[in-house]
């Protein structure tokens, strides 16, 4: 496995895959590395021939100066870890090489940014969409996968290479869970042990909706009841947003018709705080879990 801080050299290697006929994958993190990310990585090897993770805590994606400064930095595990799953080249970029000083681009995908997170985290996705555009052109991959885990994340980056033509595949992978439901997260580990055990109630909140949403005659009313009160009952959870939406456009659902009681269609995504350490997490809401 190599280790690349350079763009031009990453460019001019993954140029190099590419003349010989080989298809390349990009896994984009911001290190940290769980089992989540591993699994995105070997998704990418039954894709392409190469893979190449990037590792780069991404300063424009953070609102809160003390979210970027305290989240986690691992690399020597990281780098590890990726050696082990395959991945055959990790892109490690500086800040000050990602960023010139006088860098002044923002690529925006108006509308979906605006929505859920972005209404929570101001100019969070331009951050998101303009590194992601600046990986892709340093990698140009064939593909790219992008976990579930942030699915609006995964539809704004889907509307972003259509849009912009930038040639590249973008995968969905499904969320990587503890064995209590809990999403796999980069931020788990700043969890005291009672917040841990609190966190618990964001997948019980999530699936006893999944549940309510499968039984018959419910409504949207129902189905966020069902996951406030979970929630609710939780003291060391406070609620940013519960919100259901159509999992194309990701517009607000104010009531399941028809085309938006299958699979693949309706989705319910939360946001909740444990002290200042802030878990989202997602699912369909017409899929059963487990
Ligand atoms: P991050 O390092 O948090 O920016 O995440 C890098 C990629 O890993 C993103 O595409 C995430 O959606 C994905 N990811 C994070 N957590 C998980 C998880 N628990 N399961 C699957 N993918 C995940």
């Amino acid at each position: 496995m190599q280790i690349i801080k350079s763009r031009v050299e990453l460019q001019d290697w993954s140029d190099a895959q590419r003349a010989t006929g080989l298809r390349v994958a990009l896994v984009p993190t911001m290190g940290a590395l769980h089992r989540g990310h591993l699994s995105l990585v070997k998704e990418a090897r039954l894709r392409a021939d190469r893979v190449v993770v990037s590792i780069f805590v991404n300063p424009l994606q953070f609102g809160e100066r003390g979210d970027f400064e305290h989240y986690p930095r691992r690399l020597d595990d990281d780098l590890r870890a990726c050696d082990e799953v395959g991945a055959h080249m990790v892109y490690v970029p500086t800040a000050a090489a990602m960023y010139v000083d006088d860098f002044s681009t923002t690529v925006r995908v108006i509308g979906l940014s605006d929505l859920m997170e972005g209404a929570a985290r101001p100019g969070h996705f331009d951050g998101v969409t303009t590194v992601v555009t600046k990986l892709f052109a340093a990698t140009r991959p064939d593909v790219a996968i992008f976990g579930e885990k942030d699915y609006q994340q995964l539809t704004i980056v889907r509307r972003l290479a259509r849009d912009l033509d930038l040639g590249v595949r973008i995968v969905g992978h499904p969320t990587i869970r503890e064995d209590d439901g809990l999403a796999m997260s980069s931020r788990n580990r700043r969890l005291s042990s009672h917040q841990r055990r609190a966190a618990a109630s964001v997948p019980t909140a999530i699936s006893a909706a999944v549940e309510r949403a499968l039984s018959d005659g419910s409504q949207v009313d129902d189905v966020v009841a069902t996951a406030r009160a979970l929630i609710d009952q939780e003291p060391l959870a406070q609620l940013d947003y519960i919100a259901v939406f159509d999992s194309t456009t990701l517009c607000p659902l104010d009531r399941f018709d028809a085309d938006h009681r299958r699979p693949g269609t309706a989705r319910i995504a939360i946001a909740v705080r444990f002290g200042d350490i802030r878990l989202i997490d997602n699912a369909d809401l017409f899929m059963r879990w487990g």
